[in-house]
């Protein structure tokens, strides 16, 4: 068929209208005409006839139904449909369904007279159900009333050049999509909606070739019966087209054959036609995109294979863009999440010092936001004066493509240092080093904890030395007493010794005695003070009867110690008032005496002065001055540390060390606080404070201390003791007395003797064999409520004075126990005696 250019058919179509009107005119009226216009009548028809008929356009007649009342050759070619098909069919069937609201109104209104004439481009459905598009003229034919009776249709095929211009427009779509979309799936949904125009793409996917799983993924697919995520490239149309690298396009029989043939295998809905075509980069096949028709025989020919091989190659272009283009955005994303949410301070700084980003935990570390920091030089934002010209040498150092990884220092906006570790890497490129990398970690807590850890060890090695330095004068303060006792013990048994040197000897006995008790006490206290074993026994105590008893003490001290060059002072403000303190008594009198014994030790001559006065608060601040030694200034803290004592080459101190840390924390215990001021030769004064305040009570007769000589002639006493020298040691304290004693060795034979016997009192001995003195006492209170007992121990545990007393004990004496205060203790009982 010739295919008529558009103004040489706009001509023909002008005269052929015009003729088929005259026709049509005759046609209704043929009747009606003379006989003499008859042959001229004819004439016209048969031409009429044979322009309709041989028209090289399709024209239709369509009536007031849309029936087609008559159509030619061309039209029949166009739309290949028969006339007993046609005969059934209206004007509505040639359109698609979108169209034919828009069609009725238009016949509506011509046959309404309202539109004579009416053109455009058309699209239709061929009965092979492909397009056809038309350049369509529809006109009125009126009958001789002028009235509108039927509708001539003429259309111009003009498929092939709108398939033409819709691929200009579906290619320049999609080139624009490539550079537009946002994403993979929003780019090929366009692509999709593009090839709708130009073929039949309602069932329409792309599938992507994973050569590794042999599988294809689909990321889009648009179909009414099936859908996939991925499916295997073996067996399946999709796999074939990426074997054979080439486009290839099916009917239903060769996709039966195929199927029977096993090359295929396909479980769902078969296609009546299918068409894939291979996408390429460079020369692999990166998927396929592809449509298929289920009732269309004819949906695709080669036309539309050429068509998508076009189009493929822009699409697989726009893929392989879309692609990295969403990888690098990925790749972003997760950059920039590492970066800015890193647990490490970063900056990126680039080969001139200059930095270009950092990240949250640098501004959180350094206190510069990101606006303060970009485009600063790193030098001079965040490094000391002193640490400069290493910051420069390693941005240099790193910039050469080296990685460097020091601790250093660096200064915060606020401008305090921070200690980091500091990592510099080079950021490369193919072309060579970018940038440096600068991470920055705060190690502060790590040199603090070194710091500590450093301090620690050199203390352990000082408290390690300290240690050994003490065990050699523990062992020297032992044995010089302990020398002295045995010495003395064996010459006073000698039968030469006169009864003046026996007296010397067992004073030498008894002070060396004291000197070992003293030493025990002091090693206990210590322990028990770090254990926090010691209980603070707190109530209002008679500071100044405290001071005098401590003054007598010193005075006799003094003499002892052959001292007659110092004078002993001491210092009360109230006089004859009395001042109470809230306070443990006890442990008061052993810090002064633990003062006084120091201050004895190191002083030769001058004065000794202690006592208190109160400062603005009316709290008391105790003190002991010396006008003695003196200790250098450096020495005035540690002296208060364990067994640490001041060497003097010249001469030689005894003692452990321990006297002032015992001091001092018995102190601390009570509340107060303890310091020295002190001068080198010119002497020392210790000061503590007590918390409290200074309580006075006006006094016209001071108490004195009474030693009393007992008279307890008559009154039975049951020692229980397993010791012999314990034992002699009572037996001595009490031989003035003149009260009865008996003895008994077990807790057994105590509670045997006393329901036996009647006593006035038992001093019972705790650690005893057989029965405790706890048990033996117990025992005894279940016949015996009254008996006073006294309980007596050289263990000192943490419990033992509550279960003694609950036992059923009255007393509870620590061993050693000065003769006076056990005879004191006893009378308290004895005289109220039965
Ligand atoms: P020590 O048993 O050695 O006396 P301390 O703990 O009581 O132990 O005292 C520690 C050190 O403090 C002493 O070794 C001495 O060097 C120094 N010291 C304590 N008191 C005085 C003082 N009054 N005058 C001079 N030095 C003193």
């Amino acid at each position: 068929m010739s295919i008529f250019k558009s103004n040489k058919s706009k001509l023909y179509l002008q005269k052929e209208v015009s003729l088929l009107r005259e026709e049509i005119a005759e046609l209704k009226n043929i009747n009606s005409k003379t006989t003499e216009n008859n042959k001229s009548v004819i004439d016209n028809k048969n031409l009429a006839n044979s322009i309709f008929e041989d028209a090289a356009i399709g024209m239709a007649i369509i009536d007031k139904s849309l029936k087609i009342v008559k159509y030619n050759q061309a039209f029949y070619n166009l739309f290949g449909y028969n006339d007993n098909e046609i005969v059934e069919m209206t004007y509505l069937d040639f359109i698609p369904e979108e169209k034919k609201p828009k069609a009725i109104q238009l016949f509506e209104a011509m046959f309404a007279s309202k539109i004579s004439k009416y053109q455009n481009e058309q699209v239709y459905y061929k009965k092979d159900k492909s397009l056809l598009w038309l350049k369509l003229t529809v006109n009125v034919i009126n009958n001789l009333n002028g009235e509108p009776e039927y509708i001539l249709g003429m259309g111009e095929d003009i498929t092939e050049s709108k398939r033409q211009e819709n691929i200009r427009k579906v290619v320049y779509n999609i080139s624009i999509a490539v550079n537009d979309s946002q994403s993979l799936y929003n780019l090929i949904n366009t692509i999709k909606n593009n090839l709708k125009l130009i073929i039949d793409a309602e069932h329409f996917f792309i599938a992507l070739y994973n050569e590794i799983s042999d599988n294809f993924s689909v990321p889009y697919i648009i179909d009414k019966k099936e859908s996939f995520k991925t499916f295997p490239a073996e067996k399946t149309l999709v796999g074939l087209v990426q074997k054979n690298r080439k486009s290839l396009l099916f009917d239903y029989k060769e996709i039966l054959e195929l199927q029977s043939a096993e090359e295929i295998f396909i479980a769902g809905n078969l296609s009546k036609q299918w068409l894939g075509v291979p996408l390429f980069n460079d020369e692999k096949v990166i998927g396929v995109i592809g449509v298929h028709s289920y009732d269309n025989e004819n949906a695709f020919d080669n036309n539309d294979l050429i068509l998508l091989e076009v189009l493929s190659n822009q699409i697989s272009a726009s893929i392989q863009k879309t692609k990295s283009e969403e990888a690098f955005k990925i790749e972003r994303a997760y950059f920039k999440e590492l970066f800015d949410n890193s647990p490490e301070a970063i900056a990126i700084v680039d080969n001139s010092s200059i930095i270009i980003n950092i990240n949250n935990e640098f501004t959180k570390l350094f206190g510069y936001t990101k606006d303060e920091a970009i485009n600063s030089t790193i030098e001079d934002l965040i490094s000391t004066p002193e640490s400069k010209d290493e910051a420069q040498n390693l941005t240099i150092e790193v910039s050469k493509g080296k990685v460097i990884k020091t601790d250093t220092k660096r200064k915060k906006k606020d401008g305090s240092i921070v200690d980091v570790s500091l990592w510099g890497t080079p950021v490369m490129l193919d072309k060579g080093q970018l940038a440096v990398y600068a991470i920055f970690r705060d190690i502060s807590e790590r040199v603090e904890y070194e710091k500590q850890l450093e301090e620690a060890k050199i203390k352990a090695e000082e408290s390690d030395k300290l240690k050994t330095a003490f065990l050699t004068n523990m062992s020297h303060e032992i044995r010089t007493p302990m020398n002295a006792i045995i010495g003395f013990s064996e010459l006073i048994s000698d039968p030469g010794t006169d009864k003046e040197t026996q007296k010397e000897f067992t004073k030498q006995i008894y002070n060396s005695s004291n000197m070992l008790l003293q030493l025990i006490e002091d090693i206990i206290d210590v322990s028990q003070l770090d254990s926090g074993n010691i209980k603070i026994n707190k109530k209002s105590i008679n500071v100044s009867g405290l001071l005098t008893d401590l003054y007598s003490k010193y005075v006799k001290e003094k003499e002892k110690e052959r001292k007659k060059n110092i004078e002993l002072l001491l210092h009360n403000p109230f006089g004859d008032s009395i001042a109470y303190i809230e306070s443990d008594a006890y442990r008061f009198f052993q810090i002064f005496s633990n003062l006084l014994n120091n201050a004895l030790k190191y002083t030769n001559s001058g004065f000794i002065e202690f006592g208190f006065d109160i400062n603005q608060k009316d709290e008391p601040i105790f003190y002991v001055r010396d006008t003695g030694i003196g200790i250098p200034e450096d020495k005035t803290e540690t002296i208060f540390d364990h067994f640490t004592k001041i060497e003097d080459k010249k001469i030689l101190y005894r003692g452990t060390g321990i006297g002032l840390t015992i001091t001092k924390k018995l102190i601390n215990l009570l509340g107060g606080k303890i310091w020295v001021e002190s001068n080198l030769d010119i002497g020392s004064i210790f000061y503590f404070s007590l918390p409290g305040k200074v309580i006075l009570q006006q006094t016209s007769n001071s108490k004195s201390i009474k030693h009393i000589n007992y008279n307890w002639i008559g009154k039975k006493i049951l020692v229980a003791e397993d010791d012999d020298i314990n034992f002699a040691v009572v037996k001595a304290s009490l031989a003035f007395t003149h009260a009865h004693i008996q003895r008994v060795m077990t807790g057994e034979h105590a509670v045997k003797k006393c329901f036996n016997e009647n006593f006035d009192l038992i001093l019972m001995d705790l650690k005893m064999p057989v029965l405790s003195g706890i048990e033996a006492t117990k025992q005894i209170r279940e016949f015996n409520s009254n008996i006073p007992i006294l309980a007596q121990t050289a263990f000192i545990h943490n419990n033992e004075k509550e279960l003694c007393l609950m036992a059923g004990c009255n007393e509870y004496i620590t061993k050693p126990t000065k003769s006076y205060v056990l005879l004191d203790i006893i009378n308290k009982y004895i005289s109220n005696g039965k």
